[in-house]
């Protein structure tokens, strides 16, 4: 653990606060000390108010913010003095704590301050700096952990015992610390938690936490356990994505609502997932508090949900009791598996959350093994756990992330994604919270949009094994396919039967016709296992129902797909599955339009590109989004007792009509 202080860098940082947002980024930086908002810090200073009245304010990481990329805005300032009263009380409830917090903020519209501002407050120093460091927690999270903390820290640290985060842990510190504090404290111990440093400047307080988890480190080292067992370097290559999707199907449907899941077949995780005592080792607990809203108590191991519902059911009802709001809607499934053929698989209401969850369990199985190898891992009892999961803060944190997106935790694959129809269709999904991956034959799929929620996959739909490969990959990112959007496809340009060749035929009836046979078949076992119902939609064509002459191997290959669609729709129809087929027309900000056809085919005409854009019966110009937002829709609810269905979206054909 190197402190990652940079003169030059922290010569762009003037003044305290800033100072503080510079060392707060360190932190957040490495991943071993905090994770995904995890860890807090702040900076006491003495400022003049508007009525000319000096007052000390704490500046405090508010809710939301990341250490790693934070901000000034990100702390929100709050009046010391008045901090400092509250810490003197005997009892003080969560929500009067947090209606004092943010009824003494400076700035009205700042976040709101963390829930543990109090205890940064009464420790008397200028810079506080807490993480959740992964070698403390393996030392803590042992049988013998506090005499441990003892023996390497001495005097340095003030250990304080397991106390739930929020009033009660800030007033135990306001008692142990001013007693115990000697002239050589620079940090704090919260067993089973994390740990905390200070120091006059912001440099000196971070790079004291940088010293006091090297220490930790060298401590595990020296004992044997900072080594992490060795992992075979290679997973086994097959197919795991029906595994994966069944998996995903019973996760959700004891969850009540769709989640993505992402399988991690790292070495290294289906190394953890494979030791012989990792029901011993992974049943116990989390890490740390901090972890459990996302990861759950416990994760899953192997593939048994229905049993961890019952056991996760058992656990509430045991301790629901004491819940002060016992009103939470009771969720009983896990969020993370643990399988020796899958590694480890995360499950989030979107593809972000499902990452943020492997993270986490990724740090606890560090922890994990550092503390076995330490003499034995030892987690908080079950109680304690209930009491943060169920803690009506963090339940007010889910209620505020609000109301879901209409796809989220849903997962959708779009063919010919890069360009045109397929890239709008991307956006319209991504928009509505799916997860989606594309393909496209076209390098720059991967480009399409830069988020965890997109997967782009080069890949040439005329070849079945590519294909094969995309989708087993899709699966292992999100968990399925829920939604299929078939709209890759070439348009021959202009050819008479009479000169038609074989080739160029094939070539086409290869891309529009064969390649979505290969993709729908491939697709349909996951389709099925679609938590809302599986649903298809065909990029159709005008030219289905109002053919032109010179386009005969595009119109016969669209009136083909359009008829597979229709039986799909008829074979599938007990399956859940729906399949809609668009017909759009007159699309011209796609690929195979550019100004030059435009002005030629308006010219041959004889109107305006403006007038040729709206040849249609509402005078009207369809753009690619137009499409891609119907097809969105189609696999929403207003289509949910639609199938079989042809629609047109061309602005009104007349031939059509
Ligand atoms: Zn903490």
């Amino acid at each position: 653990m190197e402190s990652l202080w940079n003169d030059a860098e922290a010569a762009n940082f003037q003044g305290d606060l800033a100072l503080r947002v510079y060392t707060s980024r360190l932190l957040g930086r490495d991943k071993s000390l905090v994770l995904h908002g995890g860890g807090n810090t702040s900076v006491k200073i003495r400022e003049r108010d508007l009525v000319g009245e000096e007052r000390d304010i704490l500046y405090v990481k508010g809710s939301g913010w990341d250490l790693e990329f934070i901000e000034e805005a990100g702390f929100p300032g709050v009046h010391l003095d008045h901090l400092l009263q509250l810490s003197q009380l005997k009892v003080l409830s969560d929500p009067q704590m947090v209606n004092e917090l943010q009824t003494h903020m400076t700035r009205a519209s700042a976040p709101a301050p963390s829930v543990e501002t109090i205890l940064h407050a009464l420790l008397p120093y200028r810079y506080v700096d807490h993480t959740h460091a992964d070698a403390v927690l393996a030392i803590t999270n042992t049988g013998n952990g506090e005499t441990r903390i003892r023996e390497l820290y001495g005097d340095q640290v003030v250990v304080i015992p397991y106390v739930m985060p929020g009033f009660d842990l800030a007033r135990l510190c306001a008692e142990r610390f001013p007693a115990e504090r000697r002239a050589s404290t620079i940090g704090m111990v919260l067993m089973n938690h994390g740990v905390f440093s200070f120091g006059d400047t912001a440099r000196e307080s971070y790079e004291r936490m940088i010293r006091l988890v090297q220490q930790a480190e060298d401590y595990l080292a020296a004992h044997g356990a900072w080594e992490l067992p060795p992992a075979p370097t290679r997973a086994p290559r097959t197919s795991r994505r029906a595994q994966i999707a069944d998996l995903r199907r019973e996760v959700v449907r004891i969850a009540g609502f769709p989640l993505v899941m992402r399988a991690h077949q790292t070495p290294r995780a289906i190394a953890f997932a494979d030791r012989p005592d990792v029901a011993h080792l992974s049943q116990q607990g989390p890490a740390t508090p901090d972890h459990v809203i996302r990861t759950k108590r416990v994760p899953l191991l192997g593939s048994d949900v229905n049993r961890y519902a019952a056991d996760y059911r058992a656990y509430f009802e045991r301790h629901a009791p004491r819940a002060r709001e016992p009103k939470t809607m009771l969720d009983a499934a896990p969020r993370v598996v643990l399988d020796p053929n899958l590694g480890l698989c995360t499950a989030g209401r979107s593809a972000k959350d499902a990452a943020i969850v492997a993270d986490l369990y990724s740090h606890t199985m560090d922890v994990i093994e550092r503390a076995t190898a330490l003499g034995g891992y030892q987690a908080l009892p079950e109680r304690d756990i209930f009491d943060v999961e169920y803690w009506d803060l963090e339940q007010a944190k889910l209620r505020k992330s609000g109301t879901a997106p209409q796809f989220s935790g849903e997962v959708a694959l779009v063919t010919g994604a890069a360009s045109g129809i397929g890239k709008a269709c991307v956006r319209s999904l991504l928009a509505r919270g799916a997860a989606v991956i594309g393909v496209d034959i076209k390098q720059d799929v991967a480009n399409v949009h830069s988020g965890t929620e997109f997967l782009g996959i080069v890949c040439d739909v005329t070849d079945a094994a590519t294909v094969s490969a995309a989708i087993e990959r899709g699966v292992g990112t999100f968990g399925g396919i829920d939604m299929l959007v078939l709209n890759a496809g070439v348009f021959d340009g202009g050819q008479m039967i009479a000169a038609l060749g074989d080739d160029e035929w094939r070539k086409v009836m290869g891309i529009n016709l064969d390649a979505n046979l290969t993709l729908m078949r491939e697709c349909h076992p996951l389709l099925k296992l679609a938590p809302q119902g599986g649903r298809v939609v065909i990029i159709g064509s005008k030219n289905v129902r109002a053919p032109g002459p010179g386009a005969a191997a595009y119109s016969a290959s669209k009136a083909a797909l359009s008829q597979l669609g229709r039986v799909a729709a008829l074979e599938w129809g007990g399956d859940g599955i729906r399949v809609n087929v668009l017909h759009p027309n007159a699309v011209f900000d796609t690929g195979i339009w550019n100004d030059d056809v435009l002005a030629a085919r308006a010219a041959h005409y004889g109107i305006s590109v403006e007038d040729y854009r709206r040849r249609n019966v509402l005078r009207t110009e369809v753009t690619s989004r137009d499409v891609a937002e119907l097809a969105a829709e189609m696999c929403g609810a207003l289509f949910a007792k639609t199938t079989g269905a042809q629609i047109p979206v061309d602005g009104g054909n007349e031939r059509v009509i």
